[in-house]
């Protein structure tokens, strides 16, 4: 099956789990769709208005997760670990149906739904991939935290560093190539937050789901999840899995070298408003010719058509 044409699942899996935020028990249905569709998400808990696009001009709310809005004010929030998963596996076009607001949460990383989505197959259509070249530099700045993306020949690597004053955190810093690495230490890295804001969490009303099996809790230089960390660098490699859910709502893969300390989903997504803000930011292009290689690893031949 070629990474360069359009993918979805070859048959629809649905999870269900309580959503992090709001607390309540959610089911997501997630079905194979045609190419050129994109990820559509559906609110069959409504009747009329309840098709949400994951677009980044539907970013509505930033604060600890990815919020989009519909213009008729009908919202899906905490998309990035699905999405992530999907931009990781290639998924180009599925609709996913989901019973409520908030996504579920699941383990607080996307292992369960790669794995279910690895287990249930794709299906591979003869459509052709679009990508989103990066052609010039994008950056910006907010205090200590910065994010910026330039060009790449064919992959896209995501560069990422942390910096806590909690020493168990500390500074950690990861990168990979998106379409290159194998991404199960991403996948698997679960959310995570300090002792001392979980109190301030519920009192904004947030975190009315969350526990010790949907995040990681660090209280001073302990880890409340007697089970420990997944991999070593569980903290920074979520910080990307979450950077890349946010990517994927420029709609197509991305082509460019994204560097990003201490940002997340907000300064993510004024990356992505600001590139798309200027043309000579990016190109657009399909990859019209068929049986290409497999992967990406022939980069001669992607080169010469980027
Ligand atoms: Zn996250």
């Amino acid at each position: 099956m070629s990474v360069l044409s359009q993918k979805t699942l070859s048959k629809k899996v649905s999870f269900e789990g309580v959503g992090l935020h709001t607390g309540e028990n959610t089911s997501i249905t997630i079905l194979p769709s045609e190419p050129n569709t994109g990820i559509i998400f559906k609110r069959t808990d409504l009747e009329k208005n309840n098709i949400v696009l994951p677009n980044l001009y539907n970013v509505s709310n930033t604060t600890l997760c990815t919020t989009i809005t519909n213009e008729h004010g009908v919202s899906v929030s905490t998309i990035e670990h699905l999405m992530g998963a999907m931009y990781g596996l290639g998924i180009d076009n599925a609709l996913i149906e989901i019973n409520s607001q908030e996504v579920p949460i699941m383990d607080g990383s996307a292992k369960i739904f790669v794995e279910k989505f690895l287990e249930t197959g794709f299906e591979s259509s003869q459509e052709p991939i679009k990508l989103i070249k990066i052609t010039n530099e994008v950056s910006l700045k907010d205090g200590s935290k910065y994010i910026s993306i330039n060009k790449s020949n064919v992959s896209l690597d995501i560069d990422f560093e942390i910096k806590y004053s909690n020493s168990l955190i500390g500074n950690q810093k990861n990168k990979i190539n998106v379409y290159e690495n194998n991404l199960t230490d991403i996948y698997n890295s679960r959310t995570f937050c300090l002792y001392e804001d979980v109190e301030n969490l519920k009192k904004m009303g947030l975190a009315k789901g969350g526990s010790l099996n949907n995040a990681i809790v660090v209280k001073d230089n302990e880890l409340l999840n007697s089970e420990g960390l997944r991999n070593k660098l569980e903290f920074v490699n979520h910080k990307i899995l979450d950077c890349m859910g946010d990517l994927y709502l420029s709609g197509y893969k991305i082509i460019g070298s994204l560097k990003c300390s201490q940002g997340g989903h907000t300064l993510t997504n004024q990356l992505l408003r600001k590139i798309f803000a200027d043309k000579n930011n990016y190109t657009i292009f399909e990859i019209k010719e068929k049986s290409l290689p497999h992967t990406y690893i022939d980069k001669s031949i992607l080169k010469s058509i980027a």
